[in-house]
C-alpha cells in the first residue's frame, strides 16, 4: 500500500468531512474516493467492505448534501461534534485544538481558512501530509510512517468514535462516510502499531501523574487560586471534580471558576489535573471572594467577543493563554457561526 495512495485516501476523507464540494453531489460510484478503494481491494479488508457501501449512495442535489451535513454537523449543539477538543473534552477551544496548531506549525504549515485546527477535515489533511511525505530512503521511509502511525496512536480514537457513531446515524450519505472513516482508520492502526506507546497528549499523562500523594494530612482542604493570573480557565477542574462541587459558569461579562466548599470532599483531584499549577489544596480561607450564586468564586475573566457578531467566544483568560502557545490567528477572534460565515 503506497504512502502516496494512503494519503490520497486521507485527502479525499478530509473533503467529505468538511463543506460538501461539487463533487459530492455525485453517486458514491463516481467519486474518485471509490476508485481508490477498487485499488486498496485486494490489500485492504476494510476497503473490501466499503466498496459496496458506498457504490451505493446515490447522486443528489449539493444544497441536499449541505442540508444532511449542516442536519448532523452545524454550529450551536451539533449531533456530531467535528472538532477534537469538543468531542473529547467538551470544549470547543480545548488542549487539542492548540496541540494541532502547534503540531501544523512545527511543520511550517499554516491552515487555509478559518477553521480550527482541530477539525478533522484538518487533521485528515495533516494525516495525508504525513503519509505522503516523499521519502528518498527505505529508513525514512520507515520514519515518515512511524509519524503517521504515532499521530493516528494520539489523534486516531476520537475519528473512529466519531466515524462509528456516524455510522449508526441513520443518514444514507454519512453513516456509509462515517463506517469508512471507522473501518480504515481501525485497520491502518492495527496494521502498523506505532513504534513508541507515548499516546498521552495532555490529559491521561497529567492525570496519572500525581504531583502530590500527600493525602493524609490533607483531607480538610478545599481548593484555592493563589494567583488568578496563573489559570487559564481550561475547566479541566471542573470536569474531573466528582461532585461538581467546581463549576465553570457565565454571567453577563465574565466566565468564572465557582467552588462550592459543602460539595468538596477533598480528593485533590482539580489540583492534580491543572497543568498550570494555578490550583492548589489549602485550609479553607474564612475571607474567601466573592459570591455569584454559586459558592465561591475562584477565578474569573470577562468575556473576549467575536469581531463580527459580538457573541461570547471563551474568556480572555482563554485567548491570551492561546495567544502564548501559538500565536495570532484569524480563527481566535470569530465565534463558529461567523467562521461558518466565511465559507459561503
Ligand atoms: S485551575 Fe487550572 S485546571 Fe482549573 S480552570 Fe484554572 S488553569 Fe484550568
Ligand atoms: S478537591 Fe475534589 S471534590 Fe473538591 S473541588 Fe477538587 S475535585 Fe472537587
Amino acid at each position: 500500500m503506497t504512502d502516496s495512495r494512503r494519503a490520497e485516501l486521507y485527502a479525499l476523507l478530509a473533503e467529505l468531512l468538511a463543506e460538501p464540494l461539487d463533487w459530492m453531489s455525485l453517486s458514491g460510484r463516481e467519486w474518485p474516493l471509490f476508485d481508490l478503494l477498487t485499488q486498496f481491494a485486494a490489500e485492504s479488508d476494510s476497503a473490501r467492505r466499503h466498496l459496496d457501501l458506498l457504490a451505493g449512495i446515490p447522486s443528489e442535489g449539493l444544497n441536499q448534501r449541505r442540508k444532511r451535513y449542516d442536519a448532523l454537523f452545524a454550529s450551536g449543539r451539533p449531533r456530531f461534534w467535528l472538532y477534537e477538543s469538543a468531542a473529547r473534552s467538551g470544549k470547543i477551544l480545548g488542549p487539542q485544538t492548540f496541540e494541532m496548531a502547534r503540531l501544523y506549525r512545527a511543520r511550517g504549515l499554516e491552515p487555509a481558512g478559518a477553521e480550527l485546527p482541530d477539525h478533522i477535515s484538518l487533521e485528515l489533511t495533516f494525516l495525508s501530509y504525513l503519509a505522503g511525505q516523499i521519502a528518498p530512503s527505505t529508513s525514512l521511509r520507515t520514519s515518515n510512517l512511524s509519524h503517521e502511525q504515532q499521530f493516528l496512536e494520539n489523534h486516531g480514537a476520537w475519528m473512529i468514535d466519531l466515524g462509528r457513531a456516524l455510522g449508526q446515524s441513520g443518514d444514507p450519505v454519512y453513516a456509509r462516510i462515517g463506517a469508512l472513516l471507522a473501518d480504515w482508520l481501525t485497520e491502518q492502526m492495527q496494521l502498523h502499531p506505532a513504534c513508541t506507546s507515548d499516546a498521552g497528549t495532555g490529559e491521561h499523562s497529567r492525570m496519572d501523574a500525581p504531583r502530590n500523594t500527600q493525602h493524609t494530612a490533607r483531607n480538610t482542604f478545599i481548593p484555592i487560586i493563589p494567583n488568578p493570573d496563573d489559570c487559564t480557565l481550561c475547566g479541566f477542574c471542573a470536569q474531573v471534580c466528582p461532585t461538581r462541587a467546581l463549576k465553570v459558569m457565565q454571567n453577563k461579562e465574565y466566565d468564572f471558576l465557582s467552588l462550592n466548599p459543602m460539595e468538596c470532599i477533598h480528593c485533590g483531584k482539580c489540583e492534580r489535573i491543572c497543568e498550570f499549577h494555578a490550583m492548589v489544596m489549602s485550609s479553607p480561607s474564612p475571607h474567601a471572594s466573592g459570591d455569584m450564586g454559586e459558592g465561591q468564586i475562584l477565578c474569573q475573566s470577562p468575556h473576549a467577543r467575536c469581531l463580527t457578531c459580538g457573541k461570547s467566544i471563551a474568556s480572555q483568560a482563554e485567548m491570551k493563554y492561546i495567544v502564548s502557545q501559538i500565536g495570532e490567528a484569524a480563527w481566535q477572534h470569530l465565534c463558529l457561526d461567523c467562521r461558518a460565515g466565511l465559507y459561503v
